[in-house]
């Protein structure tokens, strides 16, 4: 099934409202099989509307129109649509009903305008809004469906997977399945490199990497009548990735890099403690976000100065003075004092140069020493981050959790 959506909402254009509706429906529609030919989006305009719904219906099985639904003077998707097809409005009773309802619950004056919802096109049906007060409509003409959906997000997705996927689903007998490979310490170009083979001969499974602000994600999607056949498909891709990625897959459910840092932490009773510098907290920040987590995570310090270095971690004078702030031996003497310090079974440290000023020949920007620590071992990398500061500061806290995972799941 062939699939356009199309956007109405001036505010789109202009830039004032991001199109989020296109980003859900497409991801949504694209895990049942359809295949999402195109975007259009349109502001809010009558003959630029039938122009283009003109176009989408004689191009694509499915149109799925967001915006415009509601009852102010500029929500004109349904009496256009329903010209275009030249189906007579009528108002329902049922939605009179609904909508007198609706506002007598909320206290608010019902105007004449707000009427208008209750008007629908002769043989059109009705899909029922459980979070606000527009219905969305379903014409099936010439083999074509044309779903109306209001532009509010919120009502658009819970209209969508209410009264859309049901009706989509069961005019297709495909089914497809996706599975999903969170990877760390590869940066997305990377991974594909490793699996150019397969993603050039791709035809069922597909395969594709996206890059997430933690880890990049491997998925493989396969389609088909028989659900044995999927399996079969997605076994023999999954083994190949299995074999070139290894202990670098992380999490098969789409478990972010932390949260599983932070769940390896519980299940292995592991206090942690954290020392940054030119990551500002962000790694405190991204642990703290993860719930429950005060089970392990005992205390973060935010050392950006050499004095606070001293001070708070122990940090020698002499190493700072002979080596400099970013350099192996602070990293390691900041892990060494946070565990003297703190008590916590495992420490991490980082210390380095975001940029954009601050670099030299021999210390350029997105010199990165990350630290991780526990009793026995202290594991230091050196690592070159490229790109702006905030890039830098991301690509450390990543790996800075990558070597954590690495020391947890060795630990014993
Ligand atoms: P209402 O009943 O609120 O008038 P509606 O169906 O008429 O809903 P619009 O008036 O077009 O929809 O938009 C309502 C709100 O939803 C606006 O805040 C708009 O910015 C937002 N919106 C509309 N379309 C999209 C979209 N494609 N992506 C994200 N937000 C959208
Ligand atoms: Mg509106």
């Amino acid at each position: 099934m062939k699939c356009e959506l199309l956007s109405i909402g001036t505010e789109l254009l202009t830039g004032a409202t991001l199109n989020t509706n296109v980003n859900y429906l497409s991801t949504e529609l694209s895990a049942i099989g359809v295949d999402v030919h195109y975007h259009t989006t349109i502001g809010d305009n009558p003959k630029r509307l039938r122009e283009c719904l003109d176009i989408a219906v004689n191009r694509v099985d499915c149109v799925i129109i967001t915006g415009g639904l509601g009852p102010t003077q500029d929500d004109l998707t349904k009496e256009t649509v329903a010209s275009f097809f030249n189906m007579p409005l009528k108002r329902d009773d049922q939605q009179v009903k609904k909508l007198k309802k609706r506002f007598e619950n909320s206290g608010y004056p019902l105007t004449e305008n707000n009427f208008r919802q209750c008007d629908i096109p002769v043989g059109a049906a009705i899909l029922d809004n459980s979070c606000g007060t527009a219905p969305g409509i379903h014409i099936e003409k010439n083999n074509v469906d044309v779903f109306m959906l209001p532009g509010v997000p919120r009502e658009m997705k819970a209209m969508f997977t209410e009264s859309v996927l049901p009706v989509l689903k069961s005019k297709s007998n495909q089914i497809v399945t996706s599975r999903y490979y969170n990877i760390c310490d590869m940066g997305e170009s990377q991974i594909e490199n490793q699996l150019l083979d397969l993603i050039k001969q791709q035809t069922n499974p597909t395969i594709a990497t996206y890059a997430g602000v933690e880890e990049v994600t491997v998925r493989i999607t396969a389609g088909g009548t028989n659900a044995a056949e999927i399996k079969k498909l997605l076994d023999q891709t999954e083994s190949v990735i299995n074999e070139r990625f290894g202990s670098r897959i992380f999490s098969r459910d789409r478990t972010t890099l932390s949260k599983t840092v932070g769940e390896l932490l519980k299940a292995k009773g592991l206090s942690l403690s954290t020392a940054e510098s030119c990551t500002g907290g962000q790694i405190a920040a991204a642990l703290t976000a993860i719930p429950g987590i005060s089970e392990v995570y005992e205390t973060g310090f935010v050392t950006y100065s050499n004095n606070a270095k001293k001070t708070l971690l122990g940090v020698p004078s002499d190493i700072l003075d002979t080596y400099g702030a970013v350099s192996h031996q602070t990293a390691e003497a900041m892990c060494q004092g946070l565990l003297e310090r703190t008590g916590s079974d495992l420490a991490v440290s980082v210390t380095g140069i975001a940029g954009p000023g601050g670099g030299s020949e021999a210390k350029p920007v997105g010199l990165v020493y990350i630290g991780v620590a526990d009793h026995q071992h202290k594991i230091i990398e050196k690592c070159r981050f490229n790109g702006d500061r905030h890039q830098i500061q991301r690509r450390s806290v990543n790996k800075a959790f990558a070597m954590l995972r690495n020391l947890i799941i060795t630990h014993d």
